[in-house]
C-alpha cells in the first residue's frame, strides 16, 4: 500500500520489535494458557510477561492488571462495575471522554447510578469550578481521561485524582492515548483504575488492560465464564497478543523519551509545512505543553467528508474519533468545547515510524485537497 498513514491515534502501525515478537510467538507450541499441563504453563508465560511489562511501564504490581480486549472493555469494566461501592451512586466524567466511557456511564445509570458529565473549558480541560461543585455531591466514581483522542487535551490526572479522593470518590482515568505523549505512572497519579490499549502504542489490536489499585476490593466481573484472571475477566487470553503487547510496552519503557522526542519533531515539521493552515487559531484544543505532542486537530470550514474523499488512497487521516466510525454525527467533543457549528475537525496524528519525507508529502497532499475543496465551494 502506498498511501501515507497519519492516523496513529486510531491505531499505530506495529513496531518492528512487536512484529518480531509476534512472529516468534506464532512458532511457539500450542497450549491454552489457562490449562495446568506443561503446554498450558508454557503458554501462560506470555501472560506473566505482559503483566510484568505493564508494571514496568506504568507502575503498580503485575497482579494489579486485568488483561482485556482493549481500552473499550477496560473502560466498560471500570465505569459499569467500579461505582458500586460504599452506598454512593454518583458517576461523573468529563464531557470529552471517549464514547465508550460515556456509554458505559449511561449503562451504569440503568443499574442505578446517577451519572453526569463535567463541563470542560474551550481547550478541553476540566472546568475546575464545576468539578469542585460536583465533587461536593459525593460521587462514588470519577472518570477523567489522561489524553483526549480528538483534540489532544492532556489532563493533570494527579491533581484531579487527588481532588476526587479527598471527598472519598474512586478515580478512573482512560490512559489509552497517553503513552506516546509522556510517561504515565499509576503510582505517581494514585489512580484507582486506569485503562490502556496496545494498539495505540504500536502493539497489536485486540489487547489492553485495566489497572485496578490493590485498595479496591469487592469488584464484580463484567463478564462471567470460566473464572480466568482471578474470576475478574473470564475468557481465554491470546499468548500471541500478550507477546506483542509486552514487546510494545518494553520499547516505550526503554526508549520512550527518544520516541516521544521524535513525535514532537515530526509534529513541528508538520505544522511548519502546513503553514497558515496549522496556525494556532486554526487548531482545536490547547497549546503545548498540555496538547498531545503527536496530535494535530485542524479546524476546517469545508465538509470534512469531501476533504477525506479528495485524499482517499493518498493520505489516511481522520475527521474525528474513528473509534466511533460509521457515525457521521458531529463529534460530542466539538459540542463540549462549544466549537461553532460551521467548524469541523480534521485530525492528523504522527508516530515515530514516520519520516520527514512522509511529513512533507502529507502536507502537500492535504494543502492541495483543502484548496480543491475550497475552489469547489466557490
Ligand atoms: N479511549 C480512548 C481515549 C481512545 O482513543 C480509544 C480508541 O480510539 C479507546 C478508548 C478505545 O480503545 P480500544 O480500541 O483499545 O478499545
Amino acid at each position: 500500500m502506498t498511501a501515507l498513514y497519519f492516523d496513529a491515534f486510531s491505531t499505530m502501525p506495529l513496531l518492528p520489535e512487536v512484529k518480531t515478537a509476534m512472529c516468534q510467538g506464532l512458532e511457539a507450541d500450542v497450549g491454552n494458557p489457562h490449562s495446568h499441563h506443561l503446554h498450558g504453563l508454557i503458554a501462560a508465560r506470555s501472560i506473566d510477561r505482559v503483566r510484568s511489562s505493564l508494571a514496568k511501564c506504568y507502575g503498580g504490581h503485575p497482579d494489579n492488571y486485568v488483561l482485556t480486549s482493549g481500552a473499550t472493555e477496560a473502560n466498560n469494566f471500570a465505569l459499569r462495575q467500579g461505582w458500586q461501592w460504599g452506598g454512593r451512586t454518583g458517576v461523573i466524567f468529563s464531557a470529552i471522554e471517549h464514547k465508550c466511557v460515556i456509554e458505559s456511564a449511561r449503562r451504569a445509570g440503568e443499574d442505578g447510578a446517577q451519572f453526569r458529565s463535567i463541563p470542560v473549558e474551550p481547550n478541553g480541560c476540566v472546568n475546575l469550578n464545576a468539578y469542585a461543585e460536583m465533587l461536593k455531591m459525593g460521587p462514588s466514581l470519577v472518570s477523567i481521561m489522561a489524553a483526549n483522542n480528538e483534540i489532544g487535551t492532556i489532563n493533570d490526572v494527579e491533581h484531579l485524582c487527588c481532588l476526587a479522593q479527598a471527598v472519598g470518590a474512586r478515580f478512573h482515568t482512560d490512559a489509552a492515548q497517553i503513552t506516546t505523549h509522556d510517561d504515565f505512572s499509576v503510582d505517581l497519579t494514585g489512580v484507582d483504575f486506569a485503562s490502556f490499549s496496545a494498539h495505540k502504542l504500536g502493539g497489536p489490536i485486540g489487547i489492553g488492560a485495566l489497572y485496578i489499585s490493590p485498595i479496591v476490593s469487592g469488584l464484580r466481573p463484567l463478564t462471567e465464564g470460566g473464572g480466568q484472571q482471578g474470576g475478574l475477566r473470564s475468557g481465554t487470553l491470546s499468548p500471541l497478543l500478550c507477546e506483542g503487547y509486552a514487546a510494545a510496552l518494553d520499547v516505550w519503557t526503554e526508549r520512550g523519551a527518544v520516541l516521544r522526542k521524535k513525535n514532537s519533531e515530526l509534529m513541528g515539521l508538520l505544522q511548519n509545512t502546513l503553514g497558515e493552515f496549522a496556525a494556532d487559531e486554526r487548531i482545536f484544543g490547547p497549546a503545548f505543553p498540555i496538547r498531545h505532542r503527536a496530535n494535530l486537530a485542524l479546524k476546517v470550514k469545508g465538509d470534512p467528508e469531501l476533504i477525506l474523499a479528495q485524499l482517499f488512497g493518498g493520505l489516511s487521516i481522520s475527521d474525528g474519533a474513528t473509534c466511533s466510525a460509521g457515525s457521521i454525527a458531529r463529534s460530542h467533543v466539538l459540542d463540549a468545547i462549544h466549537a461553532p457549528r460551521g467548524e469541523h475537525l480534521l485530525r492528523l496524528s504522527v508516530n515515530p515510524l514516520c519520516t520527514d519525507f512522509d511529513v512533507h508529502s502529507a502536507s502537500t497532499l492535504l494543502l492541495n485537497a483543502l484548496r480543491r475543496v475550497a475552489e469547489l465551494a466557490e
